[in-house]
């Protein structure tokens, strides 16, 4: 139950374990093309340009930075915690002059704010993360979005804790690029980066001036081989990771057919649920309110008098949970993930672990009150 990697569905475990083809066999052409189009259903962009490449949501992050910024243009990160860091270090290496509008932990973006310093001039792109995984803050996106929008800025939004998990309307809201990874809410194992690529944003980086500085991050390299694998005809660049597009196209199309909204909803369902059950036992969400926390993880402080130590003690209850990762305050909470294929069975089994581990910490706990709570929550949603 950490925030990624999830857990997996055996069907697509199996197509990870299948003999591995030829990447330019037909039918692993066929596979790879039915899978890029199942991306642009997922993120709900019918006229961008997806892209999957081996690699993590690191290189996915890479991949827009590399592509979409020029050295000396201006970038505008919302900073909600660590992957915010690391996506203002990227557009640093890559040479553009950084500005950030930082929220403290647990707060999510003002938008006002955002968008005053978006008018102050000249932004090439505004990036936000769309969960981030260090604090469990789901941001604003759609208006984050929309303003970068009304202000000729290209949005770039990192999704890797939130594609397939949060609602998300790329194309709808306007958002340039929405980039991920596969290892969360698309249920697969890790070593894909994914990216959703709309029009403006290719135009911007066909319009570049200078060459892209990364050869395997270039769109330039791999637009070709994209377009070739969806229109059915073999090509190379460079090896794709062949039984993990296989799992995608699997895992790519159970999300399709559960259907996106239907996802979403199921995503807040369950974390509705988690939450009865953290406030049953007394704990405090690193995210200020509700309305800024995310649906596919949940970040908790510990309670008084306990410490990372409980953690071990929940994996002895059967629950593997994560620690804190945000830099100021990484040792006072931790972290449980909520995505996939997670259901009221993960939601009860966890809370009840927890609930036992704390118990054995020395926290009061009334023995069964958040299992109930958590189970009224989703009697509530049936
Ligand atoms: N962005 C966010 C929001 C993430 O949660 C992560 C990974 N946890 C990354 C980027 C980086 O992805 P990866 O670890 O796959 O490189």
């Amino acid at each position: 139950m950490i925030p990624g990697p999830v857990e997996f569905d055996p069907e697509v475990l199996r197509a990870l374990g299948a003999k591995t083809t030829s990447h330019v066999a037909p039918e692993f052409i066929a596979v790879f093309s039915r899978a890029l189009k199942r991306l642009r259903e997922v993120c709900l962009a019918p006229s961008a340009q997806p892209f999957v490449v081996a690699g993590s949501g690191t290189l996915a992050m890479e991949m827009a930075v590399a592509n979409l910024v020029e050295p000396g243009e201006r970038a505008l990160v919302v900073n909600t915690g660590y992957f915010s860091d690391r996506m203002a270090t990227l557009l640093e290496r890559y040479g553009a002059e950084v500005v950030q509008v930082r929220c403290a932990p647990g707060e999510a973006p003002d938008v006002a704010s955002v968008e005053s310093v978006l008018g102050s001039g000249r932004f090439k792109v505004m990036t936000a993360t769309h969960v981030d995984t260090s604090t469990g803050v789901l941001a604003p996106v759609e208006a984050l979005v929309r303003a970068a929008g009304r202000h000729g800025v290209l949005s770039v939004v990192d999704g890797v804790c939130a594609t397939a998990g949060e609602t998300f309307h790329q194309e709808a809201w306007g958002a340039d690029v929405y980039l991920t990874a596969s290892q969360k809410a698309l249920g697969v194992p890790p070593g894909l980066a994914l990216l959703s690529v709309g029009p403006r944003a290719l135009a911007a980086w066909r319009a570049r001036r200078t060459p892209v500085r990364s050869l395997y991050a270039d769109f330039a390299e791999w637009l070709p081989i994209m377009e070739a694998y969806e229109a059915g005809r073999p090509s190379y660049f460079a090896t794709p990771a062949v039984n993990l597009v296989c799992a995608l196209e699997v895992s790519l199309g159970q999300i399709v057919r559960e259907g996106m909204e239907a996802r979403f909803a199921r995503h807040q369902r369950m974390a509705r649920a988690f939450r009865a059950g953290w406030r049953a036992l007394g704990l405090r969400m690193l995210p200020v309110s509700e309305s800024v926390a995310a649906h596919t993880l949940s970040a908790l402080y510990y309670p008084e008098g306990v410490d990372a130590g409980v953690l071990g003690r929940v994996r002895e209850q059967g629950a593997v949970l994560a620690g804190g990762l945000h830099p100021e305050l990484k040792t006072r909470y931790f972290r449980v993930g909520h995505m996939n294929v997670v259901g009221p069975g993960d939601v009860l089994a966890t809370v009840g672990a927890v609930e036992r581990a704390l118990a054995a910490a020395g926290h009061r706990v009334e023995p069964g009150a958040a299992v109930a709570a958590a189970q009224g929550e989703l009697l509530a949603a049936r």
